[in-house]
């Protein structure tokens, strides 16, 4: 019997990930989106269920750097906590031409719906993490991560402060993020605009960090991405609490840094390794 793509390893994955992500609350109502790119050996047992002349849908703008790629991904306005209740609603694969200017939708999207509204975003740092891994990310995620977007009030919208505060609340995040962090200035979300610019932060970090909207992280699987955000909001929460009790007394330092990174074989980003004071 033929295989349907609801029985895939890639639709399942996604299942789980917007699960986890609406369980940890990082995406309310339609809030967050992921998209995972999907290799041409994934498709192949499916290429015979798909449509002969599949939706067409344009893109604002072209890009050939993507051309015949697959992409599983969100739907726009749709709620992370329904895709385990029905997969092919919330989510589609989708493929883009070989022209770069538009993509067909072979699977899902089965009310007549679309990709996220962050289509641009996802598919811009794409292109960026594409090119700085030799082709090892696969992974987009957008969500709403609370302590994250939360610390956007209070700290200075600059990369090196919040990348040098949150690996002090943690001693692993130096390890799990030595690039660091990219903050970008208030955008108005689902633009071209806001996805040329995180996906020219992506060339250096895996998190970006949208001010008092959410976070965009990347990887190389679901779990990667996944955890790397879970991290980066685990990081946030202590803060967080460390604010909320008076600020600290006593932090991880500089040189524990600088050991940190040596044992485990990272190179930190320089400019966060510099920071002297990130608040008050
Ligand atoms: P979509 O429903 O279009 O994916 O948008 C959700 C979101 O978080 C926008 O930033
Ligand atoms: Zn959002």
């Amino acid at each position: 019997m033929t295989k349907q793509v609801n029985e895939s390893w890639f639709v399942a994955g996604m299942i789980k990930a917007t699960t986890d992500m609406w369980a940890k609350g990082w995406d309310e109502r339609n809030g967050g989106n992921v998209s995972l790119r999907v290799l041409d050996e994934d498709v192949e047992p499916y290429v015979s269920t798909f449509p002969e002349a599949p939706r067409y849908l344009p893109l604002t703008e072209p890009l050939p750097a993507l051309a015949r790629q697959y992409f599983l991904v969100t739907g726009t306005g749709k709620y992370f906590r329904n895709v385990q209740l029905d997969p092919e609603t919330n989510l589609g694969l989708i493929q883009v031409a070989p022209d770069g200017k538009g993509i067909s939708v072979l699977w899902g999207f089965r009310d007549g719906g679309g990709p996220t509204s962050e289509l641009p975003a996802h598919f811009k740092s794409h292109i960026a993490r594409q090119g700085v891994t030799a082709g090892r990310a696969r992974v987009i995620m957008h969500c709403h991560a609370t302590n994250f977007m939360s610390l956007s009030y209070v700290l200075a919208l600059s990369g090196p402060v919040f990348t040098r505060a949150l690996w002090e609340m943690s001693t692993e995040c130096l390890v799990v993020f030595p690039d660091g962090i990219g903050v970008l200035n208030w955008m108005v979300p689902g633009t071209d605009g806001i996805g040329e610019q995180t996906a020219d932060m992506m060339k250096r970090h895996p998190l970006v960090l949208w001010p008092f909207h959410g976070v965009f992280g990347t990887g190389a699987t679901l779990d990667e991405a996944f955890g790397l955000i879970d991290t980066v909001e685990k990081s946030s929460e202590v803060l967080v609490k460390v604010l909320s009790m008076g600020g600290p007394r006593q932090t991880i330092t500089t040189q524990n840094l600088i050991d940190l990174a040596r044992r485990f074989g990272v190179t930190p980003m320089p400019e966060a390794l510099a920071v002297e004071k990130w608040f008050g």
